[in-house]
């Protein structure tokens, strides 16, 4: 058995692993919020196995995806080929994670690690350093220009939150798809084909948005979300958008009370008549400025990640459906 122990937090969980035979490393069930595509859960593989990638994967490449809504894409496009580990998982912030020791044993073996880029995995270049991975990294959105925030103080951001705009998601699914047939040309055509049928989801998808955005007046499209994530969504079916944090990230978790005053004016200027919680952070801070603004608060929009199994934003696609549905809804 050859144990690849790259760093201090692999071979411990390595030592921790190997007292606990039987254990499987991704497919049992996690209570740690990491999800592991459902079309690889038959397979079980132990540490033991990892001694020969081939017999372990069973001729399966293993992938990473940084958060669940890239992983959706990459289980939808690399369906029975992929072996895929997804590390922040559905209900997760992957702008505050903090990556486990599981995590760095799954970098160091995977061949191809799909991250958003953006700023958006602020954790990922030491978590990859630290595991000593040769993973290829490839960064869906590169190729797309992606939108600057500029605050108050004329400081500027770049907007992580492409995946809110399907065409968007169209490009990245594509790069998904290039990327698979280059670390597995062997399986091109199965990648091609599953990439084109998920396409034309995403094609019907987009429709289906512009559809229902269509039956909302112009004045009543304002969305106020905890932090900034709607950027793209805004752009591409014409929404103002605010948020009580007023950061394109989740991190500074404590706006001023300055800042709470402001958004608190701008939401009854405006006539914002609803504001929405994420379920991705603590809707504590939002409720409190839904209740001096004197407006309601609304049905919790799927932001940054995938829902739970079961839930309704399960997949990209019921995501985006379920949080069109309850914007129009709400806004009307
Ligand atoms: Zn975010």
């Amino acid at each position: 058995m050859i144990l690849k122990t790259n760093n201090a937090l692999t071979a411990m969980f390595l030592l921790l692993i190997t007292v606990l035979p039987g254990c499987s490393r991704t497919e049992s069930p996690r209570d740690d919020g990491k999800s592991t595509d459902p079309s690889n859960q038959t397979e079980e593989s132990t540490v033991a196995d990892h001694a020969d990638a081939d017999r372990s994967t069973g001729g399966r490449i293993p992938v990473i995806a940084t958060y669940s809504i890239l992983g959706d894409w990459v289980g939808r496009i690399g369906g029975e080929h992929v072996r895929l580990t997804t590390l922040v998982g559905p209900g997760g912030d992957a702008h505050t994670y903090e990556p486990t020791p599981q995590d760095s044993a799954a970098v160091a073996d995977a061949k191809v690690l799909f991250e958003n880029g953006l700023g958006f995995e602020g954790w990922l270049d030491r978590l990859y350093r630290a595991s000593d991975s040769r993973a290829t990294r490839v960064t869906v959105t590169e190729g797309i220009q992606g939108r600057m925030l500029y605050d108050s103080h004329g400081h500027s951001e770049t907007d992580p939150h492409v995946w809110h705009d399907p065409q968007f998601a169209i490009e990245m699914v594509q790069s998904i798809a290039a990327a698979l047939i280059k670390a597995d040309p062997a399986h091109a055509d199965d990648y091609q084909k599953n990439a084109d049928a998920y396409v034309s989801e995403l094609q019907e998808l987009n429709t289906w948005i512009q559809g229902q955005i269509t039956s909302l007046p112009e004045s009543r499209r304002k969305l106020v979300t905890t932090h900034d994530t709607f950027g793209y969504f805004a752009e591409r079916f014409g929404f103002q958008v605010s948020s009580v944090m007023g950061t394109v990230s989740s991190e500074v978790a404590d706006p001023s009370a300055a800042q709470i005053a402001a958004i608190i004016e701008t939401i009854r200027r405006e006539e914002v008549p609803a504001i929405f919680a994420e379920n991705i952070l603590n809707p504590q801070l939002t409720e409190q400025v839904a209740r001096e603004a004197g407006v309601r608060i609304v049905p919790t929009l799927f932001t940054d990640a995938l829902g739970e199994k079961g839930s309704d934003g399960e997949s990209y696609v019921q995501m985006m459906r379920s949080n069109v549905t309850k914007i129009v809804e709400s806004l009307k």
